[in-house]
């Protein structure tokens, strides 16, 4: 075994976080941030919003440059000054809240340019591959429409395959459903959980408690760029410890 003392385990763990800290001119927003994901673990991080979720879910595919601290993704350190970024990014897929599809491009196109661009497929083979992650997500008969015309949840679906369809390491999901309309929400969870399932390492910011309870391996709880406690979901959702937690969960009932 390679367990360390901080109980990570360089052979396991896909994701390594240490003393990770992020400073905005002189304000810092990550304080110490440590966590490790095993393959095929889904982390659900929940809090406050400013507690620095997103902040530090972009450090790890360099969006956001670390101030202080070590990410180490499949194994390679990716916080170097020689990393590259191109590919990382590769490895790592990430869905935001907001949806990025190119709107003159069909959900095919859209799904394809990555692989094509990126990681360099022939057209054959990246229409050949984005048509079984269209599949995946439930979308294989809207391959050829364009973005206005799908719903905000079959955008983020299709979002969700071109992030898949690189066949990342990690797939990062920030908030994907909270700007969606409630009645397409449960489309998005419910891809979410194919991910899972299919053995996807994953790590969610969500305030869908359900999803988290349910589908979460672990939850992680930030409170002003720290992490306050990790646990199953139900010792950190359903009979939370600290009060500041127990605070967040009634407000969110
Ligand atoms: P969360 O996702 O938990 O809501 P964020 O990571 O977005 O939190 O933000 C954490 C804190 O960092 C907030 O106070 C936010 O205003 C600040 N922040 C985030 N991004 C920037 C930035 N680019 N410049 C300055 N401050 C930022
Ligand atoms: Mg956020």
């Amino acid at each position: 075994m390679t367990a360390t003392a901080n109980g990570t385990d360089a052979a396991r763990d896909i994701v390594v976080i240490e003393d990770l800290h992020k400073s905005f001119g002189n304000v810092e927003v990550l304080k110490g941030i440590d966590l490790a994901v095993a393959a095929g673990e889904a982390v659900v991080i929940v809090g406050s919003s400013g507690s620095g979720k997103s902040t530090c879910l972009r450090c790890i595919n360099r969006l956001e440059e670390p101030t202080r601290g070590r990410i180490i993704v499949g194994g390679q350190e990716i916080t170097g000054r020689k990393v590259d970024l191109n590919a990382l990014r590769r490895r790592i897929g990430m869905v935001f809240q907001g949806i990025n599809l190119y709107p003159h491009m069909t959900a095919l196109g859209n799904v394809t340019l990555a692989m094509r661009k990126v990681a360099g497929l022939s057209r054959a083979e990246a229409d050949e591959k984005a048509r079984h992650y269209l599949d995946l997500v439930g979308l294989a008969h809207k391959a050829d429409s364009y973005p206005a015309q799908l719903s905000g949840g079959q955008q983020q679906r299709v979002g969700i395959a071109r992030a898949m369809a690189l066949e990342p390491q990690v797939m990062l999901f920030d908030e994907p459903t909270s700007a969606l309309d409630p009645e397409l929400v449960g489309e998005v969870l419910n891809v979410m959980v194919r991910t899972k399932q299919l053995g996807m390492t994953m790590i969610v910011v969500t305030h869908e408690m359900q999803f988290a309870r349910e589908v979460a391996d672990r939850v992680v709880f930030m409170d002003g760029g720290k992490v306050l406690d990790v646990g199953t979901p139900h010792e950190i959702l359903v009979e939370p410890r600290h009060q500041r937690i127990r605070d967040f969960i009634n407000r969110t009932r």
